[in-house]
């Protein structure tokens, strides 16, 4: 990729909704995948009362939207301004107690997890059916679109193209040795949360451009330097929220 191609897709503007200020993809095409668009507000005219508590909006009981669920509450509901990323809103922006309450747990993700993200883990890389595992540097792209994975090749994926994502542990159930255990993403809990558990891989399934089935891709954390083991661990712990992310916007 040309680094005049990588700054277009990380090129970003500021634009003003009714909400309050927005720092977009000056592409739409390269928004993040973890991004959420911004819900249309109830209409003034349907809500003549507070959504949560039922007080009647008048001159003193004043009307606000939640800026997540765009529903009609009054200040005492919906006071709380707090950081709202996968709007791209720039500052904290007022909530509902139950938006607010998603909210605070996502920021902990942008905190913390995607800096993991960004920043990438070594790893043993096996694609498909190849029999022989390279060792390559997997990290999320800027724009947080792409899964990259730099060694003797390079390879990128579509974070928009992967079906499926499982996380390797082991450790888990408790009482059993050595045992490797699937856990998928889905209605699971996240490894980290998981008592004994521990990641150490993580397989998953993506459509790669011009192939007709799912390319498989297997990244295991490796045994050598145990500096570069944690940090693997934690870049797959990451992944893991991340990806539970992504699953709970493609079903809404
Ligand atoms: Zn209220
Ligand atoms: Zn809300």
């Amino acid at each position: 990729m040309s680094s005049e191609v990588a700054a277009r897709r990380d090129a970003k503007k500021l634009v003003r909704s009714p909400s309050g200020l927005r720092m977009v993809p000056e592409h739409r095409a390269f928004g993040s995948p973890f991004g959420l668009e911004e819900p249309q507000w109830v209409p003034d005219k349907e809500c003549p009362r507070c959504m949560q508590c039922d007080a009647k909006f008048d001159f003193l009981t004043r009307k606000h939207h939640c800026r997540r669920c765009g529903k009609c509450f009054c200040d005492k509901c919906c006071g709380q301004k707090v950081p709202l990323r996968r709007m791209c809103f720039v500052d904290p922006v007022r909530q509902c107690a139950e938006c607010a309450l998603v909210s605070h747990k996502e920021a902990e993700f942008y905190d913390k997890q995607l800096k993991v993200l960004l920043s990438g883990a070594t790893f043993l890389v096996t694609f498909g059916n190849s029999e022989k595992p390279e060792t390559m540097v997997c990290r999320l792209s800027n724009n947080q679109r792409y899964l990259l994975l730099d060694g003797d090749s390079r390879h990128e994926i579509d974070i928009a193209h992967i079906s499926t994502v499982q996380i390797l542990t082991e450790g888990f159930p408790p009482g059993e040795k050595d045992t490797h255990t699937y856990t998928s993403l889905l209605g699971s809990q996240p490894a980290s949360e998981g008592g004994n558990a521990r990641a150490t891989g993580m397989s998953l399934r993506f459509a790669a451009p011009g192939a007709e089935s799912l390319t498989q891709l297997k990244l295991t954390a490796g045994e050598d330097a145990h500096a570069s083991r944690r940090q693997s661990t934690a870049w797959l712990a990451a992944m893991h929220k991340a990806t539970k992310l992504l699953y709970e916007s493609r079903d809404q």
